[in-house]
């Protein structure tokens, strides 16, 4: 029997229609930096993705399902182009401007981007990159910057603001199958090209529902969410479309994201919700210890993309403002857990325990752990393995071209199709999922795996510790062993000795995890959306780099 049902399709475009409307008097506001920052109503944004899209139809001639590129910091334009691009039928491919320029040009030439719209303060990077980009035939220029490095390209030059000028504030969006591309984003994987993810419109509605559910983000139009997480990394966390569908505001920090202008910030715009990875709040911790502000507002602070040190979490809990942890991948939209307690555990002593895992599968995403073997493992809490998942906004396959079929390697997705992490965790009975490692990071000591993350997360607790990451090492004995890379905070002395003694005695690491290797560092060296780079970690190391001091 069919369903009495009607059956609309979940497009970007109704997500669009909705909060320019219903929400219509909320706001993006961009941090320029000095003076005013600036301001534009849901209803504005509306109207003038309205406009962007009737230029890039009837000006720039972009038809079907072709692909639009944005090189941008997260700011009011870009949110426009997040929702113009879909809701006309064409996808949105966000660029990571912080990858090295090969592996841009590798990504613009996979996607055959024909339209790409860069930030003016951008230029610099792109520019160069130009001779290499051959299907870019229109550069669209947005917000300050010299635009003289372009006189030469061959790709047309155009103005943002002077391309929507007079164009007409209403557009008939195209009633779509929501099964088509909408976005697409390449993962920032360190090994092998990077690899395309493309959202759909349904997978994209989902998802938003999701963060918006009180066990996610929770937000509401009373909030105003600080989006630090950049929209060229899934799509800001799924947050534009998100606060589009419940009338959240957003702050934009646009390019100042250094952990100054984001207290000032925070201080003055008063957000009640922010999005970033822990390597961004461990700055602004340190800037607000060295130059307090008022950042009372920030009730609530959502930290993924890497494990967030649960002494991170316990120094913002001193400062008012509520850690929870979240996990996801590019390949899963990507949310996939959120670390809220449950009932049971809210105010007595187990709620922290809770809040330190990697958080709760929503409803949406199923999940199970496969063992070395390929067995499945119980969700009991103790037994380890690879975390694979499955639902509507997790990917099954990545692409490989207009007219190739999608990809689906075998270390990536499983015979029946779900996604394989490449994390490895436990899964307690009541669906809390705690990562140890990244399967390429875990170190194999004798037979016996080691977690680089709980001993980073117990050298990161020391008060002399600023960050530390461990990583394998190959050794003669065990086959491999964990190299403690250490940054210490300024002016503190501690030695490796010490340090070890604290792991033991404080932290309760077992004696046969205690790393023997350390090395103090500057800085961890990061990724491109700010993760620890243990690769280049395990390079220095074997290039011998690095000055490692062997305890007994
Ligand atoms: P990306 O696709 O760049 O977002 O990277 C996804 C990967 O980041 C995941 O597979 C995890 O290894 C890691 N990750 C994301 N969130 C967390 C978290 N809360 N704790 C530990 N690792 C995380």
């Amino acid at each position: 029997m069919l369903s009495t049902m009607q059956d609309v399709p979940l497009l970007i475009s109704r997500i669009l229609t909705h909060g320019s409307t219903v929400h219509g008097s909320s706001r993006v506001i961009t941090w320029t930096g000095e003076g005013e920052p600036h301001r534009r109503t849901f209803a504005e944004i509306g109207a003038r993705s309205a406009r962007l899209a009737h230029a890039l139809r009837d000006e720039l001639g972009v038809e079907g399902d072709e692909r639009v590129a944005t090189l941008m910091w997260n700011n009011s334009e870009h949110v426009e182009a997040y929702f113009a691009i879909p809701s006309m039928g064409a996808v949105l491919h966000t660029l990571n401007l912080r990858l090295p320029a090969e592996q841009l040009v590798w990504i613009v030439n996979h996607a055959a981007d024909r339209v790409l719209l860069v930030n003016g303060s951008l230029i610099p990077l792109l520019a160069p990159l130009l001779p290499q980009l051959p299907t870019v035939e229109h550069i669209v220029v947005a917000g300050p910057g010299d635009r003289a490095p372009l006189a030469g390209a061959t790709a047309r030059v155009h103005e943002y603001e002077e391309l929507l000028d007079g164009r007409p504030d209403s557009y008939d969006w195209p009633e779509l199958d929501e099964r088509r591309a909408a976005a697409m984003c390449y993962t920032s994987g360190t090994t092998g090209d990077p690899k395309g993810v493309i959202y759909s419109h349904r997978s994209i509605y989902l998802h938003s529902m999701q963060v918006n559910m009180a066990e996610s983000m929770s937000l509401t139009d009373s909030d105003t969410t600080l989006v630090v997480v950049p929209q060229f990394h899934v799509n800001a966390w799924g947050l534009p479309h998100a606060t589009f569908m419940s009338g959240v505001n957003m702050l934009m920090p646009d390019r100042f994201l250094q952990p100054a202008p984001l207290a000032e910030m925070i201080a003055s715009e008063r957000p009640t919700h922010a999005a970033a990875v822990p390597t961004i709040w461990q700055g602004l911790l340190a800037e607000l210890r060295a130059k307090p502000r008022d950042v009372s507002s920030l009730g609530q602070v959502t930290i993924g993309g890497s494990a967030c040190p649960p002494s991170l979490m316990e120094a913002f809990d001193e400062l008012g403002m509520r850690v929870c942890h979240a996990w996801g991948m590019t390949e899963t939209s990507p949310l996939g857990t959120v670390a809220r307690p449950p009932a049971h555990a809210i105010g007595t002593d187990e709620e922290f325990g809770y809040r330190v895992t990697q958080g709760r599968f929503p409803a949406g995403v199923e999940a199970r752990l496969t063992g070395p073997g390929g067995e499945r493992l119980p969700w009991d809490g103790e037994s380890a393995g690879e975390l694979e998942v499955r639902g509507p906004w997790i990917a099954g396959a990545y692409y490989n071209g207009p007219d190739a079929e999608p990809l689906r390697p075998a270390d990536k997705f499983s015979e029946d199709g779900w996604l394989k992490t490449g994390d490895v965790g436990i899964i307690s009975p009541e669906g809390f999922l705690t990562l140890t490692d990244r399967a390429k990071d875990v170190i194999k000591s004798g037979g016996e795996w080691i977690s680089s993350v709980d001993l980073e997360n117990a050298l990161m607790s020391h008060p002399d510790v600023a960050e530390a990451a461990v990583v394998a090492v190959p050794d003669d004995k065990w086959g491999e062993r964990p190299l403690a890379t250490v940054v210490l905070k300024e002016g503190a002395q501690v030695g490796f000795e010490a340090l070890r003694a604290f792991l033991s005695e404080e932290a309760g690491v077992a004696r046969w995890q205690l790393p023997e290797r350390w090395t103090i560092v500057e800085t961890v060296p990061k990724t491109s959306v700010g993760k620890f780079d243990k690769k280049k970690i395990r390079e220095a190391h074997r290039l011998g780099k690095l000055d490692v001091t062997k305890l007994a």
